[in-house]
């Protein structure tokens, strides 16, 4: 890719990341499995780097507009993140969020590591009080898996006034919905597994910063706590990464499409769909019970946590014993895959109205 020309990021998605156009060079990086390199100048040992991930962090960089670091999993990525926070620190954080990330705060602040405040980020005035004298902010928007949408440019900019250091999953979004870091957040972190990897075939995370002593912290993090990722998850990642603008629009297509005919469901009390994005979450009629049998019922949705995959899957939030008991006992949470849409909605249709 030449570096003149301003690309548009689709085109960015499938040209970067690749080895410079010398006779006999690759078309794509290799999987660089090595442990240790010749000593000299260059790299020195597979924990500190590795040419496949930079590869991966070439692209996801640009994309967000910042400078990424792989890691080992989304989680990784989260908990370098919250590192940032000092001591005795307080972070806000919404009142929903990935459950993980919930769990791993929570229990940061058992044990007086950090004081969380969880807020409702759709009310931006709460937010916005709450930083008074926090440390970190913690946004997803929309929210996993209630859906909620936060007025991320208020909350940003807000944050950047005070001084309070801004972190956002953009794990639902990808940067081809929202790019945080150019609404002010300083860093943004990514479960790659979900969307960006997109093939339900690899664990892994990634985050994005534009400051560069950000970066030195977190990248030395990533190496002494050896939250890094291997070369081989970090090569399918980009593989995927490749595709993602394809992946996107048809998913986010059926999920519209989606949305639209459930909200018209006898079946189906209330529909969660922020307008956007490839998620869904519906509360069936029947409650509990009825979310149960829908999931034992499809045959082409895949009854499974995770989401961002090729394939649709749907499961009941609740089954996970970390689901905050404000998330409604009935609601499944359903990740639209690229499948055809009457395929999917036949199968879940039949599953609503039988079960
Ligand atoms: C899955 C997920 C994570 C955790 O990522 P892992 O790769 O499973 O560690 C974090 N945030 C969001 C929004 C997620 O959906």
């Amino acid at each position: 890719m030449s570096e003149d020309v301003s690309y548009s990021p689709a085109t960015r998605l499938v040209g970067l990341g690749r080895p410079a156009r010398t006779p006999g060079a690759p078309a794509g990086p290799g999987i660089e499995l090595s442990s240790t390199y010749v000593a000299g100048d260059g790299p020195a040992y597979g924990r500190f780097t590795n040419r496949t991930w930079e590869a991966l962090e070439e692209v996801l960089g640009d994309l967000e507009g910042g400078s990424a670091l792989a890691f080992g999993s989304g989680m990784a990525a989260i908990s370098a993140c919250l590192e940032l926070t000092p001591q005795g620190g307080t972070v806000v954080l919404p009142q929903h969020v990935y459950n993980g990330c919930s769990s791993l705060v929570d229990e940061l602040d058992r044990t007086d590591r950090l004081t969380a405040r969880r807020v409702d980020p759709t009310d931006t005035a709460a937010v916005v009080a709450a930083l008074a004298d926090a440390d970190l902010v913690w946004l997803e928007s929309p929210t996993n898996p209630m859906l909620e949408v936060a007025d991320l440019p208020a909350i940003l900019a807000a944050a950047r006034g005070r001084g309070v250091l801004s972190v956002v999953d953009n794990t639902f979004n990808t940067p081809l919905l929202a790019r945080p870091l150019e609404l002010g957040a300083d860093v943004v972190v990514h479960s790659v597994t979900k969307f960006l990897a997109g093939h339900s075939d690899v664990v892994l995370g990634a985050l994005v910063t534009q400051d560069s002593a950000l970066h030195a912290r977190l990248h030395s993090h990533r190496t002494l706590h050896g939250a890094i990722p291997g070369p081989h998850e970090a090569w399918l990642a980009l593989r995927g990464l490749r595709t993602l603008h394809l992946r996107l629009e048809r998913a986010c297509a059926n999920a519209a499409q989606l949305a639209e005919r459930l909200a018209g469901h006898d079946a189906v009390a209330q529909v969660r769909y922020p307008g956007f994005g490839a998620i869904i979450c519906i509360e069936p009629v029947g409650g509990r019970a009825t979310a149960e049998q829908v999931e034992r019922t499809v045959r082409l949705w895949l009854p499974a946590t995770s989401l961002g995959g090729v394939e649709s899957m749907l499961e009941r939030r609740r089954r996970h014993a970390a689901e905050p008991e404000s998330v409604p006992d009935e609601l499944l949470r359903l990740s639209v895959g690229i499948e055809d849409v009457e395929d999917l909605w036949q199968d879940l249709d039949t599953a609503l109205r039988t079960s």
